[in-house]
């Protein structure tokens, strides 16, 4: 069976500086794991196909089919706040990409495909199996979710041991994305004063994301505009990147790089899983404040574009930037509001839903299960102190008196408030398995991920629980 891709590669008919040509390095003996059939079906590739020892082996990088353009991408960054002049796909390799069932432009990546021009010395260019099952579970537990985000196509097994604090099995991740183009893209072409690749950079990058953009400030004002957006549908559900360095601030608006992040059980604005992050820079709740630094650093890198006059760029930019409070501010509060199940808008709005968080905090109750709770009259059994959250109740049903459509109350509640999120303990339980040989944990979990605001049968109730203490995961890690 051949296997045929229709690629179109408008990043690799870009100047060779943005990028080395570069194939992906074969492994040792590939087995496919998981195929998302959905992604499959909206890609318009065939199933059968991928199965095949031709399917596997361009999902493993053993092949490359015809018309991909392998080559790994150029990017700086940012990360905890230090300035990296060249980073780049160090593991990964951008095969193509394909125009989707939609009309819409998707990039083919490998994930963990060995070594580039842009790895780092003494670093090995791949993933552990157990970090990329991860990826697949969470980026489309996401996508579930409603939140942008890039998409797992595939996971296979290399037949190879990566080490990290000990050998561990390998993977390669097949990644699907709008671009993976990042605000550390355009720093890298900034820091070396290259304008004539960053206006190319920008001229794609418009083309692909934002057509109706005219130039660099429209630009700047749209990337903010979904950035804003993308930050509170995080914080709506609960999610902690936990590396948002610039080269993982992602230009397309999607959520990108899936390393150490992870979805919180009890909730509390400092709460951190990653094992790097020692001194919270991103914490759950600090990641707008955060996000908004990121941007800061890309309306830098735009600054040549913007104006010849530099002092009138910066004002500019400046100027863009001022909005990014406001968005922020109106996207926390159209989430947060919709979440307690507001459809009106009233000045103490905001007030109302930071006195449920601040209780929730204060009585360890769990972000997932209180909200979803409210919808069925169960959330007070969520507080360690029930009467806090009875307080709060009165003048919530207060507010919502003044609501149109009390009926529809708790199918609204139901459609924002998910029964189901990728617990960090069962996530684990299901990696330990599938790296035992046993695929059916990891499967169950991203079918029932994959319809988070359905009420949860029966037999799937064990996996909205929150952790038992001895279950409970303290520390993520990159991979
Ligand atoms: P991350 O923090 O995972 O987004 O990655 C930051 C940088 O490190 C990127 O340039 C990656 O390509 C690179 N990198 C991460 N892990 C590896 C690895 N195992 N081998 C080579 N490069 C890596
Ligand atoms: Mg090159
Ligand atoms: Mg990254």
């Amino acid at each position: 069976m051949t296997i045929q891709i229709p690629f179109d590669n408008s990043y690799a008919r870009l100047p060779g500086r943005f990028f080395m040509r570069q194939a992906p390095v074969p492994v040792k003996a590939p087995e496919l794991l998981l195929l998302n059939l959905g992604l499959v079906e909206e890609l318009g590739l065939d199933a059968e196909a991928l199965q095949s020892a031709q399917g596997v082996a361009f999902l493993s990088g053993n092949g490359v089919p015809e018309g991909a353009e392998p080559l790994a991408q150029a990017y700086a960054g940012h990360q905890f706040g230090g300035f990296s002049p060249v980073l780049g796909d160090g593991r990964a390799i951008l095969l193509g990409e394909v125009i989707d069932r939609n009309g819409a432009r998707r990039d083919i990546q490998l994930k963990g495909s060995g070594l580039t021009g842009f790895s780092r010395p003494g670093s090995d260019g791949r993933a552990p199996l157990g970090a990329v099952i991860r990826e697949f579970i969470l980026s489309e537990a996401m996508h579930a979710l409603g939140i942008p985000t890039t998409r797992s196509l595939a996971v296979t097994a290399t037949g190879e041991h990566v080490r990290r604090e000990a050998y561990l099995p390998g993977g390669v991740l097949t990644r699907v994305a709008a671009s993976h183009i990042r605000v550390g893209t355009f720093q890298f072409f900034a820091a070396r004063r290259d304008t004539e690749a960053l206006a190319a950079l920008l001229d794609h990058a418009i083309e692909r994301h934002f057509p109706q953009a005219d130039g660099p400030l429209a630009f700047l004002d749209a990337v903010i505009a979904s950035q804003a957006r993308l930050v509170c549908q995080w914080l709506g559900i609960g999610f902690i990147h936990g590396v948002m360095n610039t080269d993982n601030t992602a230009i397309s608006g999607e959520t990108i790089d899936f390393g150490p992040c992870a979805m919180m059980d009890t909730f509390h604005p400092a709460t951190v899983y990653s094992s790097i992050d020692h001194g919270g820079r991103y914490a759950y709740g600090r990641q707008a404040e955060i996000l908004g630094w990121n941007l800061a650093q890309l309306a830098s890198a735009l600054l040549p574009l913007v104006d010849a006059d530099q002092d009138a760029a910066l004002e500019a930019a400046q100027a863009a930037m001022e909005r990014y409070p406001d968005l922020l501010r109106e996207n926390w509060s159209a989430t947060f509001r919709a979440k307690i199940g507001l459809v009106t808008e009233e000045p103490e709005d905001d007030a109302l839903v930071a006195g449920l968080l601040q209780r929730m905090a204060e009585g360890q109750a769990d972000f997932t299960n209180t909200f979803r709770a409210l919808a069925t009259g169960e959330a007070r059994d969520q507080f360690t102190d029930p009467t806090a959250f009875d307080q709060w109740e009165a003048d919530w049903r207060a507010r919502l008196a003044r609501e149109p459509e009390p009926e529809a109350l708790e199918a609204r509640l139901k459609q924002v408030n998910p029964a189901i999120i990728a617990r960090n303990h069962r996530v684990e339980q299901a990696i330990a398995a599938a790296l035992e040989g046993d695929l059916a944990p990891t499967t169950r979990l991203v079918a029932a991920l994959s319809r988070p605001f359905d009420d949860l049968p029966e037999d799937l109730a064990d996996l909205a629980r929150p952790p038992l203490e001895e279950e409970r995961v303290h520390r993520t890690f990159c991979g």
